[in-house]
């Protein structure tokens, strides 16, 4: 017991007064609510490790459940790591999955029905049926409808209304979605398929409905934990609720400004409105940032600050606790080669530096953004892994070896494991020593990875074996969850959410891209898409403990106009002098009366009023410095008070975008935007002028 004792001491060292307060919280409501890299994650790992350690619940009765595999991964990781074995540390979907198998011939029966493996074949089926359009992406944005629709506990009669009021760009009339959504769950359940969202939904029914299910399962599981409570959905805590019956040993952990699932119906409301439901829960906040440098920590306070109608519980301010480090980079390119080229360069001198290959990660918005970074990396021999996809397991040589191996475990050879997988691989390509570079160290760094992972299940299960070894593989390559490989991480912001790097690359960061093009459409539903956009960049900053860089491309390919504009969310955070924050320069006309207006981003003759004064056409994306434009409506109210006139006669609201926009320095550029004249110019051009300078 002593040495328990001092164990659990060592423990405890290794945390801050308020993180203490969340581990040592008897059993019962806790929440955290805090910021990135506060160590939310940690906290509950050593809560699970302690409340283990001192007898209050059996390893065997904790359920943590997060949002990806591979944060699920690295809860079980840190759990290792302390000692913990035999916790449960699984995504809400696996941990269903497993229940429902178990439960299933109690409340079905003996029916079989399978996993449905992606739904758009059905979607299309269904649509069909309704008449909608069966393109690849409409089927792609009703199947998302479907989810959101189900993840939100909405109905196909439902439908239209729900989607109206949560201001939805449906693909189709609403009615129409509500028909295809209806088709499909009667295609699914006649061929007798569960989808990814019907596993929670028959979950929680299975517990809700059946006491003795209920009664076994609150049995064996006595302590919840949520990670990333930020991102729950209705769905996902109704199973939750089912789980928990009437205890309240549950501990959340969460942070409001990292909620970047509310477009499939994810809300941060449970996690801000925990306090109200558990009364008596202990409620923790934590501001000490212990991932990042104080360069990285303000640049990310920057990042949040400037986002809106923050709900109260979310401002949190971080402070960096790490030594200073670099200041951030921020950089402009002709095009993505150019881009993507650097980025490779820098990272060969990163490594050069020291950095560890595996600590540094390129991070993007969109998956089809990695194959530019792919294409460099592999010039410049860095071996690299893409995240958040299945690809490691669709890789031809992982292919290979898992034929190998699964034929292998049918007669297992003699001998540890790691050893024997190693002479498994051996032909397909793992020499002792590794190729130069390329795509051969690629392919040699893919099956290491396979030999360290059969390391670490033999370091960690007793009798661990060939079959053991090629189940995890198995399993690991449905959950999409591959081992780590020495490499460079390319993931989508999305996919990097809860994990760190000593070097982040954030790239492609222009308007359109981040925010995302369709964020950023004319209807109503868009500021709160461009919201989840700068949440999505906060999380991207925030994964870099130290090196951080910024950058973005002004023209897709090499030679293209150089049409694109800096993301909004960087430009109001680029140092002084930066080459990108030169103003907009006045467009001259073009000979003689018959020059029209014409678009400054993608040189389109203009016709509509508006378009003209604000200087681009509706689909080109703004480029709005937010914060200028709040400023200027909050003087035009004091002028138009001065002046005892309307607002609009000092200056309409299309004139005020148009100048937050260009930021004009100099009069010449101020009276080249449409609605500015001579006596505007004289009345108010210094006003205005000394406002974009930010005076
Ligand atoms: P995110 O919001 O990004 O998920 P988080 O709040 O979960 O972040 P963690 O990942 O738990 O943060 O912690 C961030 C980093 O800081 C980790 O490397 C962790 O080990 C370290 N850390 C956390 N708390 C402490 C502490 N008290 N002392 C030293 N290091 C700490
Ligand atoms: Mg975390």
């Amino acid at each position: 017991m002593a040495g328990r004792t001092a164990q659990d001491d060592r423990l405890l060292a290794g945390l801050d007064p308020e993180q203490l307060a969340a581990v040592r919280a008897p059993r019962g409501p806790v929440c955290v609510l805090a910021g990135a890299g506060t160590g939310k994650t940690r906290t509950i790992t050593h809560r699970i490790a302690h409340l283990v350690r001192s007898g209050h619940v059996a390893a065997g009765q904790v359920l943590a459940v997060t949002f990806t595999a591979r944060a699920a991964g690295e809860l079980r990781a840190r759990l290792r790591g302390l000692g913990v074995e035999g916790a449960q540390a699984r995504t809400f979907h696996a941990a269903a999955l497993r229940q429902l198998r178990y439960f299933w011939p109690r409340v079905v029966g003996d029916q079989q029905w399978d996993l449905l493996e992606g739904k758009l074949r059905l979607v299309g089926q269904a649509a069909q049926r309704a008449g909608v359009d069966t393109e690849p992406e409409t089927l792609r944005d009703l199947a998302t409808e479907v989810e959101w629709a189900k993840a939100s506990l909405i109905s196909p009669d439902d439908y239209p209304a729900a989607a109206a009021k949560a201001r939805r760009q449906t693909p189709a009339p609403a009615p129409r979605v509500a028909s295809v959504y209806r088709d499909y769950e009667q295609l699914k359940n006649r061929a007798r398929r569960l989808d990814f969202d019907d596993l929670l939904l028959h979950t929680a029914a299975a517990l809700e409905e059946h006491g003795e299910v209920a009664d076994e399962f609150r049995d064996r599981y006595r302590c919840f934990v949520v990670d990333e409570y930020q991102d729950v959905t209705p769905l996902q805590q109704r199973v939750l609720d089912a789980w928990l019956g009437r205890r309240d040993d549950l501990t959340v952990v969460g942070d409001a400004n990292q909620t970047i699932y509310s477009f499939a119906g994810a809300s941060p409301r449970p996690l801000l409105d925990f306090s109200r439901r558990f009364p008596e829960a202990t409620v923790v906040r934590l501001e000490r940032d212990y991932r990042s440098t104080p360069q990285v920590v303000a640049l990310a306070n920057k990042v949040i600050a400037g986002a809106r109608d923050r709900p109260a519980g979310s401002r949190l301010r971080l402070a960096g606790q790490r030594p200073d480090g670099p200041e951030p980079r921020f950089t402009e390119f002709d095009d993505e080669h150019a881009e993507a080229t650097a980025v490779a360069a820098r990272i060969t001198e990163l490594i050069d530096s020291g950095v560890p290959v595996s600590e540094i990660a390129v991070l993007y918005r969109v998956n089809a953004q990695s194959e530019e970074y792919e294409q460099a990396l592999t010039e410049a021999d860095v071996p690299y892994l893409v995240r958040g996809g299945e690809r490691f397991f669709t890789r031809p040589e992982v292919r290979q070896a898992m034929t190998a191996l699964r034929s292998a475990a049918a007669e297992p050879p003699d001998g540890e494991l790691p050893g024997a997988v190693r002479a498994l691989l051996e032909p397909i390509g793992l020499t002792q020593q590794p190729p130069p570079g390329g795509a051969a160290r690629q392919r040699w760094e893919s099956l290491l990875a396979l030999v360290e992972l059969a390391e670490e299940l033999a370091s960690t299960t007793d009798g661990a074996n060939l079959e053991r070894y090629v189940a995890e593989l198995e399993q690991r390559a449905q959950a999409q969850h591959p081992p780590t490989v020495e490499g460079v991480t390319l993931a989508s912001l999305h996919a990097a959410k809860g994990l760190e790097w000593d070097a982040v690359f954030c790239v492609g960061l222009v308007e359109g891209t981040l925010p995302i093009q369709h964020a950023l459409g004319e209807n109503a539903a868009s500021p709160d898409a461009v919201e989840e956009e700068r949440r999505l960049f906060y999380v991207g900053v925030t994964r870099a403990r130290e090196h951080l860089w910024l950058s973005w491309a002004l023209a897709r390919s090499t030679g293209a106009r150089r049409g694109r504009r800096c993301s909004r969310f960087v430009y109001g955070l680029l140092p002084e002098n930066h080459p990108s924050t030169r103003p907009a320069a006045p467009r001259k006309p073009q000979g003689g009366s018959a020059a029209k207006p014409r678009c400054r981003i993608c040189d389109t003759p203009l016709t509509e009023t508006l378009a003209v004064k604000l200087g681009r056409c509706s689909g080109c994306p703004a480029n709005l410095d937010e914060v200028l434009l709040e400023r200027l409506k909050e003087w035009r109210f004091e002028r138009a008070r001065e002046l005892k006139v309307p607002a609009y006669v000092v200056f309409t609201d299309a004139t005020l975008v148009a100048i937050a926009e260009q930021r004009p320095t100099d009069p010449s550029a101020l009276v080249s935007i449409s609605g500015i004249g001579a006596t505007k110019l004289e009345r108010f051009g210094d006003d205005v002028l000394s406002l974009v300078r930010g005076e």
